[in-house]
Parts: structure tokens; C-alpha cells; sequence
């Protein structure tokens, strides 16, 4: 309810800007350019654990922002001179105490058009979006609809015990083929919901373009394709249980001293917890848990990972972990600014490039390091590749920016904004066979 009453008054003073900028001020309207933030705190104060975006205004370089993010803060958004952080108040008021200006930014739209909230779904007017279940319901339908091309295995579970599976795409998919593998996880981060519509979008492309779609078809008949639709279910869940949206990131597991949750793309066996790019504070954006692979989604994931080594050697070669938001591909490592590291050689970082700009190139993202962001520790792409040799990327899909909707676009963009990644999906299985010919090393590596 109370988010709704300041979507509806931020609607009107934007309405009241665009129109009337030199007309005087009623009493109860804000003047223009207002920030928002005497309103916000009061509401924060009320719930200290609400989560809420701030713009900062500095911070240019990947220093500044890693310095950022070490208060444990998401850092969603990063342009030249500012970035956009998701903070509990608590974080908002230490960032502050060091001397930044924060601007509180909107909460999450309503989008109930007038309506109640439903508890445990969507607003009305992101209906299109799929709960749990629903995303459930639509992968048994395309098993059903493709059986000879379509399976599905349940993996492990969830702390709440919600079932995470991993979907098989191939032609002969019940058979084990030599064929080299690919994998898509989805839906880490429990507010970025689109990422299971990328999964669900995944799922129906290939699943109806067999037969038809001769991209499609050469790759189902020449790769095997695992899709994880949705790493952290309870999260996914808890952020919409209210029917109002929470912002929130982590999964749902308890930690001691109360505070609930760890960020899962921080939580990987990787240089966990290793340079400054997560928090060992319980109740961070960017909690990295008590040891690598606390959480169970994150070993369950791992395990499904390592279960693919076949006779010695990892089936899957390339990977994409999706996230939202901001529009960018981005590869590995994000635990060091180095272009290259241990067990990161100069054509290994020049391959990821290579496929990685290829694809920005088809979807119009920015391709880049992961740590010319900032720096990550524990993330899923430094794992798949510094453990387990598989190329590997994430793309933060649509929008750009928190004007575009930021964790939250409306669902009449799920269609446009899925589809906008079929051309870099198929470059990424046409090229799993060897990434090293991307940089004219198909000899060298793969003979
Ligand atoms: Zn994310």
C-alpha cells in the first residue's frame, strides 16, 4: 500500500514537471527535483531491512565503485561518473557517514492498476511473468508438446525444499551423446525475474523450432543444451509474496545474528571470498555465506556442474549465467582487474572476448571484463571457469538503466527483450565445439 501511494505521487509530479514547471507551487506538491529521501528514510526507519536503490554521484573508475560495493551494497547500475546501488537503510546511512551523496531513487511500481495485491503472485499488469509454479506448469507442457527433445531432472532442492531442476535440449535427449554441452542458469538473483522468462523463452525456441529453424536444428542435433531455469526459487517467491514487489537479492536461508540471506553469485568455490568483492556481513546486498557453497542452490548447481564430467573431462564447454540489469555481456575474471591470471591465459582471455563482443554485437549489450564493473569474488563465471575450464559469461539483460524499469520491467517487454538474446544463444552452442577458433587457434586447441 505504501508503495503504491508514491508510485501514484511520483507519477503526478513528473505529470506536474512536464507541464507546468513555472507555475507556483500548491502546498502539497514537492517542488520539482525534489529528492525524495525524508520520505523514503520514514519509511525505511519503519522497516529497516526494506531494501531501496540510491544514486551516487563520483564514483568513475572500478576502484571506486569496488569501494562502493565493500559496503555491502549491490551495485546495479554503473555509468561514467555515478553509479545506482541497491542498500538497506542501515548501508545507505554508512555511505553517507564516509561522505557520499545519496539520492534516493523510486521503489518498485505497484502495477496492480487500482487493484489489491494478490499475495504469491505478480501485480495484475505483470501477469505475464511467471511465479514458481508457473514456470513449472510451462516446462512439463513443453516436455510434453517435445518428449523426444525435452527432459527435465531435478537436481536438489532448495533451503525451503522447492525443487530446482536442470532441462535437457537434444535431438535423441534421452540418450548420452559424445556431443559438446552448454549451459544456462538463470535466476540467482531472486528480483531479477526476467531472467526466468529468458529460460522459459530458451525452452519454446528450441523446443518449436526443431524441424523448422535450421539454426536451431543443427544445434539441437549437435549439442546437448542444459537450461537451469531458476537457481533461487525461494527467492524468486519470497520477492512477490506480499503481491507487492520486495527488491530482494539473496536466497532465504538464515544466518546467525537474524539477518536472512546470501547472494548466491558470491558463494562459489572460486576464490571465495578472496579480494574485496563480497561481504562477510550477514544482512549485505552481497553476503557471500560462511564458507564457499554454504548455500544448498549454490552446491546444487556445482554438483549438477561436476556431475557432467565425463571419462575425466567437463562435457559442458560454455556457459551464461543471466542476471539483469544493465545491458552488458560480460566474462571472466571478476575477482582481479588483470586481463589475465592464474589459470587465465592470454588466448583463453582473448577467446572469451572474442565470442563475448561477437554477441554484444547481436543484442546490442557492452561487452566487457566483469571487473571493469567492479570487483566480484565467488561469482559463477569465475567458478566455471577457474575450476572447471567452461567459457563462460553473464549477460544483465534489459533495461539499461533504472529508468527503463530497472529490476522490475513491465511484462509487455518479456518478448522483445528475450528474443533480443536468440542470436547470441546460437552463436554461443555454434561456437562450443571450439572457442579457440574465434581467435584462429582451432589447430592449437582443439585437433
Ligand atoms: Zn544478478
Amino acid at each position: 500500500m505504501r508503495i503504491r501511494i508514491r508510485g501514484k505521487r511520483s507519477a503526478a509530479l513528473a505529470a506536474f514537471i512536464a507541464v507546468a514547471i513555472a507555475a507556483p507551487l500548491t502546498a502539497n506538491a514537492a517542488p520539482p527535483g525534489d529528492d525524495p529521501k525524508p520520505r523514503a528514510e520514514a519509511a525505511a526507519t519503519a522497516d529497516t531491512d526494506r531494501i531501496r536503490q540510491y544514486e551516487i554521484h563520483g564514483p568513475s573508475t572500478p576502484a571506486d565503485r569496488s569501494k562502493i560495493a565493500a559496503a555491502g551494497v549491490s551495485v546495479d547500475e554503473a555509468r561514467d561518473h555515478s553509479v545506482v546501488v541497491s542498500a538497506t537503510a542501515a548501508q545507505a546511512k554508512a555511505l553517507r557517514a564516509q561522505g557520499h551523496e545519496l539520492k534516493t531513487l523510486p521503489g518498485p511500481p505497484a502495477r496492480t492498476s487500482g487493484k489489491a495485491a494478490e499475495p504469491k503472485d505478480f501485480p495484475s499488469d505483470d501477469a505475464k511473468y511467471h511465479t514458481y509454479d508457473e514456470m513449472t506448469a510451462e516446462i512439463d507442457k513443453q516436455i510434453a508438446a517435445h518428449p523426444d527433445l525435452i527432459s527435465k531432472k531435478v537436481i536438489g532442492k532448495s533451503h525451503e525444499g522447492r525443487e530446482i531442476v536442470a532441462i535437457k535440449l537434444s535431438d535423441k535427449v534421452g540418450t548420452d551423446e559424445a556431443e559438446p554441452e552448454v549451459l544456462f542458469t538463470h535466476h540467482q538473483h531472486a528480483r531479477e525475474h526476467l531472467t526466468v522468462e529468458m529460460a522459459l523463452y530458451l525452452l519454446k525456441t528450441f523446443g518449436d523450432g526443431y524441424g523448422s529453424d535450421d539454426r536451431v536444428t543443427k544445434m539441437l542435433d549437435e549439442r546437448e543444451v542444459w537450461i537451469v531455469p531458476d537457481v533461487n526459487p525461494d527467492g524468486g517467491e519470497y520477492d512477490i509474496k506480499t503481491g507487492e514487489y520486495q527488491s530482494w537479492r539473496l536466497n532465504r536461508q538464515p544466518n546467525e545474528g537474524g539477518a536472512t540471506g546470501t547472494d548466491l553469485n558470491r558463494n562459489w568455490a572460486f576464490k571465495w571470498g578472496c579480494c574485496g568483492g563480497s561481504s562477510d556481513e550477514p544482512g549485505s546486498e552481497t553476503y557471500r555465506g560462511p564458507k564457499a557453497e554454504s548455500a544448498p542452490e549454490t552446491t546444487v548447481v556445482a554438483d549438477f556442474v561436476r556431475g557432467r564430467v565425463v571419462d575425466g573431462k567437463q562435457q559442458i564447454k560454455a556457459a551464461i549465467d543471466f542476471h539483469t540489469y544493465s545491458e552488458l555481456v560480460l566474462w571472466p575474471y571478476g575477482y582481479t582487474t588483470d586481463d589475465t591470471a592464474e589459470g587465465l591465459t592470454q588466448d583463453d582471455r582473448d577467446a572469451h572476448a572474442a565470442i563475448g563482443e561477437k554477441m554484444a554485437e547481436s543484442n546490442g549489450y557492452t561487452p566487457q571484463q566483469s571487473s571493469d564493473l567492479y570487483v566480484t569474488d565467488g561469482s559463477i563465471d569465475d567458478w566455471l571457469w577457474g575450476d572447471q575450464k567452461i567459457f563462460s559469461y553473464t549477460f544483465e539483460m534489459y533495461p539499461s538503466s533504472a529508468g527503463g524499469g530497472g529490476f522490475y520491467p513491465p511484462d509487455e517487454v518479456i518478448e522483445k527483450e528475450t528474443s533480443r538474446n536468440k542470436d547470441a544463444v546460437l552463436q554461443l552452442l555454434e561456437n562450443a565445439d571450439c572457442m579457440y577458433r574465434s581467435i584462429g587457434k582451432e589447430e592449437e586447441y582443439c585437433k
